[in-house]
């Protein structure tokens, strides 16, 4: 007889998306006029950029032509898109990424997800509270989460508040962490760390042999000079963290699938034995045996973001995202709300007005305004008492949600 693994048995049965779903769609049931302004999954709505679509046309005729055809690629990325991330994303900010050092990928969800393959079960992991489900979820199937305790928290996990109280700056762990996932731009905050406070995480993760897992999914929405880009730029980050980027949130590529992961040749971890293994390797053993690679069609996309035309484009498109979250963070701000993040990054975060819980207030919301957004207590112990509303629909109806809100008065 087969066995399961029983840790996904210990999942809770209805992920947050769902749930919201489901409390939407009862609520269309019950109001069919209501005009719904969905600000809550964190999905794109503007198309890809025009140098994209081009690139997978052509990219489709090249498949379509004996000569020009691709079939399996290398496991790791073409070396025309891992060439142009090396000299884009990293040379041109002054780090040295080699592009065998970049793992092209279908996502950066995948990425975060599969990269517990490579770690022991016995690592004691550390994530931001509140936090992008996945980091979670992923390691409670992979055995390293424990028992859920009554308070929602995984009692083999470590939980880095981040609220108003600490200016959404996670505290260094008293009790070290063999594995710290940081995300920054952050979701669900909205927030960011700058250089000194990336820089105490790289020298904590130096001296007790810690890993940092960087996701900077929303690298892109970064302007102000000191959001660091990259966790590279920070001294000595090359010998304790893997960066996870994708072109969901850059470029659009949500629906067309393209992400990376830069596991650096200097990053060794230790085996059970005491030995020290490349990291790089392992994940190259990894990608090789579970993974075919990325379609050619995608990363002929996410090539063509590279180039000017590429790059003015997504920079418009993300200075429109930007613009939404601006509009939403002044215009709660005025009508007396709390409100945190929506600055270098496409989600604000607000503090619920007093007594209300995360739920009660994503139930009215939706209920006065016609406004969907995610509850915080989806994301964590922590994010109870806020709701995340994204910068990601039109301009014309962050407007409209804007407007409604304040009618509310708080
Ligand atoms: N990382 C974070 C923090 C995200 O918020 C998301 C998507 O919302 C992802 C990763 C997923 O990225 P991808 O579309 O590349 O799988």
């Amino acid at each position: 007889m087969f066995r399961i693994n029983d840790n996904f048995c210990k999942l809770a049965e209805s992920y947050l998306f769902s749930e919201i779903a489901r409390r939407i769609n009862a609520y269309k049931a019950a109001h069919p006029d209501a005009d719904i302004i969905r600000m809550g999954i964190g999905d794109v709505t503007r198309p890809l950029c025009a140098a994209a679509v081009e690139a997978m046309h052509k990219a489709v005729d090249d498949e379509a032509d004996a000569s020009t055809f691709h079939g399996y690629g290398p496991e790791q990325g073409y070396p025309f898109l891992r060439d142009a991330i090396a000299e884009h994303d990293y040379r041109a900010r002054g780090i040295e990424i080699a592009p065998d050092e970049i793992f092209v990928s279908d996502g950066a969800k995948s990425d975060t997800g599969n990269i517990g393959d490579i770690l022991a079960q016995g690592n004691r992991v550390a994530v931001t509270d509140p936090v992008y489900p996945v980091y979670v979820d992923t390691n409670v199937m992979g055995g390293r989460a424990g028992a859920l305790g009554a308070d929602g928290c995984w009692d083999n996990i470590i939980y880095l508040p981040v609220t108003a109280q600490n200016g959404f700056v996670p505290a260094l762990p008293a009790e070290v962490p063999d594995v710290i996932y940081l995300c920054y731009p952050n979701n669900p905050t909205g927030t960011t760390l700058n250089r000194e406070q990336l820089k105490n995480w790289v020298d904590y993760a130096l001296e007790h042999g810690s890993l940092i897992l960087f996701d900077s999914a929303y690298e892109a929405f970064i302007r102000d000079e000191d959001v660091p880009h990259s966790i590279y730029e920070i001294e000595g980050a090359e010998k304790v963290a893997i960066e996870f980027r994708s072109f969901s949130k850059t470029a659009g590529f949500t629906g067309v699938r393209c992400a990376y992961a830069v596991v650096p040749k200097a990053l060794f971890g230790t085996d059970s034995e005491g030995n020290k293994v490349s990291m790089n390797h392992l994940w190259l053993r990894r990608q090789c045996t579970k993974f075919n690679g990325a379609s050619y069609i995608s990363q002929r996309a996410a090539a063509a973001v590279y180039t000017p035309e590429g790059l003015a484009q997504t920079r418009e498109t993300i200075d429109y995202y930007l613009r939404n979250a601006e509009t939403l963070r002044k215009g709660l701000e005025e009508a007396g709300l709390e409100v945190y993040g929506g600055v270098n990054a496409p989600y604000v975060w607000i503090k619920t007005p007093a007594g209300i819980d995360s739920w009660k207030f994503f139930d009215l919301l939706l209920d006065k305004c016609h406004v969907a957004g995610t509850p915080g207590a989806g994301f964590g112990p922590s994010g109870e008492g806020y709701v995340r509303l994204t910068a990601f629909n039109t301009y014309e109806n962050t407007v409209e949600a804007v407007k409604r809100i304040r009618a509310m008065q708080f």
